[in-house]
């Protein structure tokens, strides 16, 4: 089986995994606990995750490193140990993944450039250590999440690409203004976000999170826009949250979400995945609608 990039070339749209915050919630991850440090103290119930997301018919998994690097994990006085979380994350993945896919999830440090908060240099360091330990584990991307700055986006992409052989791919989290453009957080377009990810190294880009699928498509139409040929990827959540006494909650069903898919697709999607409040069902949805729109015949 040859690389993600390869079957995206072939043509092939591909299943990506749901939600991994909310499903360690649902097992027991207390807040205020380290999610990354159940890689080693609860190895069994991270297993558990990845492989109902491969039962459920996905083509590649993500691995629980989203909160991997050192920024991260000096809160809880981990930060000794990004290597050894990150191996951890990408094995437990690649052992629920066997021909299937693993992807290393690598989320935002929390710390601003722009701020003065850290330098590009520290930026670039955190990154490459959180690749190299998700590579030894066996990751075959590197999964950029979640970004809003494009100057630590770059960062990690390139720390991703020079010091390891994954595919580096890298999503952005869009929100709707009320005039109904889409921007990040610190104000990125997706259009803006195109050729300065491409130019860093990232083999495939796309958003994640932010969102429900539906206006997801707008934002892949938006990328397909500026370029034709890079591959996208989505983690579309499970609809806008809902707060309800004193909780989030994400309402779209499993079935919402996948009838939107076969338009997903036609906007230029090669990757179709969820994020918040997406489980196994989601994506056992996702699969049989991707399988019946692309099947011959
Ligand atoms: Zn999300």
């Amino acid at each position: 089986m040859g690389k993600i990039l390869d079957q995206i070339k072939k043509g092939k749209i591909l299943v990506s995994d749901g939600a991994w915050g909310t499903f360690l919630q649902k097992k027991g991850l207390l807040l205020g606990e380290c999610p990354e440090e159940w890689n080693v103290t609860h190895p069994g119930e991270v297993l558990d995750i990845a492989r109902s997301y491969i039962d459920a018919g996905a083509d590649m998994i993500e691995t629980n490193s989203f909160g991997g690097t050192r920024f991260k994990l000096e809160k809880y006085g981990l930060a000794n140990q990004v290597f050894e979380l990150n191996k951890a994350a990408a094995e437990l993945s690649r052992n629920a993944a066997g021909d299937k896919f693993v992807l290393g999830s690598v989320g935002p440090t929390g710390k601003i450039l722009m701020m003065g908060d850290v330098t590009e240099e520290e930026l670039y360091e955190a990154f490459k250590e959180q690749a190299k330990g998700l590579e030894a584990g066996g990751a075959d991307a590197i999964m950029i999440e979640t970004m809003t700055d494009l100057e630590e986006a770059k960062l990690a992409i390139r720390a991703a690409k020079e010091n390891t052989r994954c595919e580096v791919f890298c999503t952005m989290t869009f929100e709707k203004t009320v005039s109904g453009e889409f921007r990040s957080m610190m104000g990125i377009s997706p259009t803006e976000m195109v050729e300065t990810l491409i130019d860093a190294g990232a083999d495939l880009i796309g958003a994640n999170c932010g969102n429900g699928i539906a206006d997801m498509i707008g934002i892949v139409e938006e990328i397909r826009k500026t370029d034709k040929n890079i591959p996208v990827l989505v983690h579309a959540n499970a609809g806008m949250p809902v707060y309800r006494d004193g909780e989030t909650f994400f309402p779209e069903t499993p079935g919402e979400m996948a009838v939107l898919v076969p338009k997903i697709i036609a906007a230029g999607a090669n990757i179709i995945g969820g994020c918040c409040g997406t489980t196994p069902d989601h994506i056992c949805k996702v699969r049989e609608v991707v399988d019946s729109t692309t099947s011959p015949g």
